[in-house]
């Protein structure tokens, strides 16, 4: 009788303890490996009872078991070496922070900090520190404000200024933003009425004009942060829209990256959109800024201000770690310290062929060679360029996107691109001191 069966089965406690299965407790949680467990075995039980198979083996079982916790394990957030020449992945957490800055910000965060505490008067405080200070002096702007990210940055922005009111949006920016940020449904949300002007690659001054409304609250630019439009294009200019928009409309800059300095082709800064007249100017706090995930508005006191009264500034407020992590960032920039993006967007190639051949050092060049490559700045930056880097190419028989999972399943997983039928890793992302790991991989790869 398949009944009978079942109690050759082991039981969870005997699974868990298991010398393979327990060393996923430390990674997972012990009540985590015990429900897989549990679930294995019950999977295990039906096909006994309905199929009628055999109970397999122990090891079979602490097989099947190891496989679903590895699959587990996986799902953990972890680091992960870029190899893709993007350096601001959307997918690798954007922007990486800096070891000084996190080391400086660890005991404001691990103890008790002043983020709601006024030190002078010994009650309570605003909950923004220095930073609207820090981020108007670098800015050169009245105020700034900070929230969770820049798509609550956006509708913080829609939801003050303009609900059941008119916002005007050139046709050739009514864009989508990586996930789900669009900005037509971004629009709806907020109760705002969406204008459209011109066209998807002309659209003048005099087409905001015509649309101009006793009901228009906002004239909102946004930044074509992941295309490019070319040929037969034009817009106005900042100053332009500046000049034609009537007394109360809130002419808005959804930047978008945060460059700060003209030194990136394709990019205007916040600093230039705040000097060519906008009222505001909002943009991401973890793509080329090179900060945490925080959305950054700056511009004139009187709209900032009532940003930090609206309602929703409370859903949108960041905590500790975020204030902590951009107060330091902002200090160091303005002392002329890199930050984790600068420090790759200066790499050299000559450095990336150092690194290159740190990795590389002794093996077949047939197999595994440096070649030229480009590297992006990606997170919604300079959509239309890319820049010259060098990659080491492998030049192997077996299937590239087979090698490229094996590289994923290393610890930490290194993640590659294939081009031309070959796996690629771009020295642009991948740091000197990962050189070693990612040699060892390689290596293990040549031996199969
Ligand atoms: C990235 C981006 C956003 C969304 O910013 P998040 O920080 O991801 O919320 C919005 N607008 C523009 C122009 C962007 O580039």
């Amino acid at each position: 009788m398949n009944k009978n069966r079942l109690s050759a089965l082991p039981q969870i406690e005997v699974l868990v303890q298991n010398n393979i299965i327990e060393k996923y407790i430390q990674p997972l949680s012990r009540p985590l490996v015990t429900e897989t467990a549990r679930s294995v075995i019950n999977k295990l039980r039906i096909s006994i009872l309905n199929d009628g198979i055999h109970v397999p083996p122990l090891d079979e079982i602490v097989n099947l078991l190891e496989h679903e916790l590895s699959i587990l394990e996986k799902n953990r957030l972890q680091r992960v070496i870029n190899g893709t020449g993007v350096i601001v992945h959307t997918n690798m957490g954007r922007s990486p922070i800096l070891h000084d800055v996190w080391r400086e910000v660890e005991s404001i965060n691990c103890g008790y900090s002043s983020l709601e505490l006024n030190l002078d008067t010994g009650k309570r405080g605003k909950r923004k520190g220095l930073i609207p200070k820090l981020l108007s002096t670098l800015l050169k702007c009245e105020d700034a404000l900070v929230v969770n990210n820049n798509a609550a940055a956006v509708l913080l922005i829609l939801e003050t200024f303009a609900r059941n009111k008119e916002v005007i949006v050139s046709r050739g920016e009514q864009v989508q933003i990586g996930g789900g940020f669009r900005i037509p449904e971004i629009l709806e949300q907020s109760g705002a009425r969406l204008v459209e002007v011109g066209t998807t690659n002309i659209t003048k001054a005099e087409d905001y004009v015509r649309a101009l409304s006793e009901d228009t609250a906002i004239i909102l630019s946004v930044h074509r942060s992941n295309f490019a439009i070319r040929g037969f294009t034009s817009s106005p200019t900042l100053a332009e829209l500046s000049d034609i928009k009537p007394e109360g409309v809130v002419l808005c800059v959804d930047q978008g990256s945060g460059v700060m300095d003209e030194d990136l082709p394709g990019e205007t800064s916040v600093r230039t959109h705040l000097s060519d007249g906008a009222d505001l100017v909002c943009f991401s706090g973890d793509k080329v800024f090179g900060g945490p995930q925080a959305g950054i508005i700056a511009g004139k006191r009187e709209f900032i201000e009532k940003l930090e009264h609206h309602p929703l500034m409370r859903v949108f407020r960041p905590g500790k770690t975020v204030y902590s992590l951009l107060e330091s960032i902002l200090v160091k920039k303005m002392n002329g310290e890199q930050t984790a993006v600068t420090e790759k967007l200066g790499r050299t190639v000559e450095y990336m062929r150092e690194i290159g051949e740190t990795i590389i050092a002794g093996i077949n060049p047939e197999d595994i060679s440096i070649v030229e490559s480009t590297y992006t700045t990606g997170g919604g930056t300079a959509p239309d360029e890319s820049f010259p880097a060098l990659s080491i190419r492998l030049n192997l028989k077996e299937q590239p996107h087979c090698i490229l999972k094996r590289l994923r399943d290393a610890h930490p997983p290194i993640i590659g691109t294939i081009s031309n039928d070959m796996v690629h890793l771009n020295l642009a992302t991948i740091n000197d001191t990962d050189t070693g790991h990612v040699r060892a991989e390689l290596r293990k790869i040549l031996e199969k």
